[in-house]
């Protein structure tokens, strides 16, 4: 069906926003030499994306999806003018996924290639043969490392949902917010490496 080799055109990197989970940030403080500031987030307003079911935060009383911060022409601010991403061992781990998507089936996890992408990413080799099993375990496991950061990110956005500050707008909480989830994520970043769950 299919191989993949990423040939460094950033296609993907320019045409998607990037929704983030306070993990996703921590991993680029914890191990880049990147610092997450407010220039580094985007908010998507959710009433814009009714299809799209993620953990929002609110600010100023308004739902929103918190991603990736993109440049001019729209591509992600750690894309590289040679193609390459400036984070790519410690990238969102939804960036990791592409040009795959994972599909849960009860308890199961299968790993199909994502539609979009054929005839959009040129590493996409459509050869007839399955998908290679050790891609699809390594996807499959990294699915559900993100499925439980998933959860654990709605239950920080929910606590900032429901603190006083969500009522203010971004630019004037934005260091309280960094902070506050920054902190939340260093608390689940020591229950994931106790389950060794953890993806850095
Ligand atoms: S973080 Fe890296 S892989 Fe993800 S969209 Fe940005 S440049 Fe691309």
């Amino acid at each position: 069906m299919v191989m993949f080799q990423c040939l460094l055109k950033g296609y993907c990197c320019k045409k998607y926003w990037i929704p983030v989970t306070h993990l996703d940030l921590l991993r680029v403080e914890l191990y880049t030499n990147f610092r997450v500031s407010s220039r580094m987030i985007n908010l998507y307003e959710v009433s814009l994306y009714e299809d799209l079911s993620y953990p929002y935060v609110t600010f100023s009383g308004e739902k929103y999806f918190l991603a990736l911060s993109s440049k001019e022409d729209g591509s992600c601010i750690f894309l590289l003018t040679n193609g390459r991403c400036s984070i790519h061992p410690y990238k969102p781990l939804v960036c990791r996924f592409y040009p795959f998507v994972y599909i849960e089936k009860g308890n199961e996890i299968e790993i199909e290639l994502n539609d979009n992408a054929i005839g959009e990413c040129p590493g996409v080799i459509l050869d007839g043969k399955p998908i290679p099993e050790d891609v699809k375990k390594d996807l499959a496991r990294l699915a559900r490392a993100r499925l439980l950061e998933l959860k654990m990110w709605n239950d920080v956005a929910m606590q900032w949902n429901e603190s006083p500050y969500s009522k203010k707008d971004f630019e004037s909480v934005s260091p309280i917010f960094i902070d506050f989830i920054l902190r939340l994520a260093k608390e689940d970043l020591k229950k994931l490496m106790e389950m060794k769950l953890w993806i850095p």
